[in-house]
């Protein structure tokens, strides 16, 4: 599903003395199956702007379509409904969600909600579980005796059992130790590569730079950056300016040009392989 967001405004508790204005003016599109994400420092209006991509909060001003359905101030809910089966949320420590006393119950409590029979609804619990990677002797214990990185997987396995177009991830991998984060970011890339529509929110710019096809950059509730990762890290003086960082990989590059003095080129290393490529080509140049 593909979406548009045009002069979405959002002000928190408007007209009252504590009116705040966390997303100004933003306008911005999402092709269909593609992997965006949105990065910027806390209190940006990240999570605000994912807020409104399934109607949870509705814009001051501006609207949002996401394929035929068109959201502004003025939707009611109950038209809302159907696209909130298709946008699957998942929220910050989506774990403290989780309240069923089996794993694959908990996964089945949407698809039964949603009026599957008992029988189906466990099957699709399964079919998610192991789409998620949860070993099969977790299935019949309490979500709460998992490790914490499990108990995640759960939440995630029942917002997919809903069967979901669009997946919306607000900082899926805080709090998860190195080896979770990059289980984590593989599952999101499979279910990217089977069709879903990918938005990810995000601190780690090494998973920007090796995921997204498309990054959003917001300071203080505007949009300052809308493009492909490698025209945001390009911009190393503007990225600095910003108080963003680089991924590992782009940095090292521009630290090892820095001292070889040596003029970066503009088609940056994004991942290991091209900085392999980079660093032979710079000893190449050395050697003739
Ligand atoms: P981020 O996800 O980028 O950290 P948020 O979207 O959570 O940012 O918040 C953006 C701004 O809106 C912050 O300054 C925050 O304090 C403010 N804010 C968030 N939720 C509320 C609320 N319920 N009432 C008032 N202000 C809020
Ligand atoms: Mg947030």
């Amino acid at each position: 599903m593909s979406i548009k967001i045009e002069n979405l405004s959002y002000i928190y508790q408007e007209n009252t003395p504590l009116a705040y204005k966390a997303l100004n003016n933003i306008s911005f599109e999402i092709e269909d199956g593609s992997y965006t994400a949105i990065v910027g420092h806390t209190g940006s209006g990240k999570s605000t702007l994912l807020k409104h991509l399934n109607g949870l909060i509705k814009a001051t001003s501006g609207q949002i379509n996401v394929d035929e359905y068109l959201i502004d101030k003025d939707t009611p809910n109950k038209k809302l409904n159907m696209l909130r089966k298709k946008v699957g949320f998942v929220f910050q420590f989506p774990e403290s969600q989780l309240f069923e006393e089996t794993v694959i119950e908990d996964i089945a409590f949407a698809p039964k909600n949603f009026g599957k029979s008992d029988e189906e609804a466990t099957a699709i619990a399964k079919e998610m579980a192991k789409l998620v990677s949860l070993p099969e002797n977790l299935y019949n214990k309490s979500p709460f005796e998992l490790s914490g990185g499990q108990m995640r997987r759960v939440a995630i396995a029942g917002i997919l059992a809903m069967n979901p177009k669009i997946l919306i991830l607000d900082e899926p991998t805080a709090g998860l130790d190195p080896r979770g984060r990059a289980e984590m970011m593989q599952l999101f890339k499979k279910l990217n590569d089977k069709g879903l529509t990918v938005i990810l929110v995000t601190h780690q710019m090494n998973d920007v730079a090796q995921y997204a096809d498309q990054v959003i950059v917001l300071e203080k509730g505007n949009l300052i950056f809308n493009g492909q990762p490698r025209n945001l890290f390009q911009k190393i003086d503007w990225v600095k300016e910003h108080h963003l960082n680089l991924p590992q990989v782009t940095s090292f590059y521009y630290d090892l040009c820095h001292q070889l003095n040596i003029k970066p080129k503009q088609d940056i290393p994004l991942n290991e392989e091209e900085l392999v490529d980079k660093i032979t080509n710079i000893l190449g140049d050395r050697n003739e």
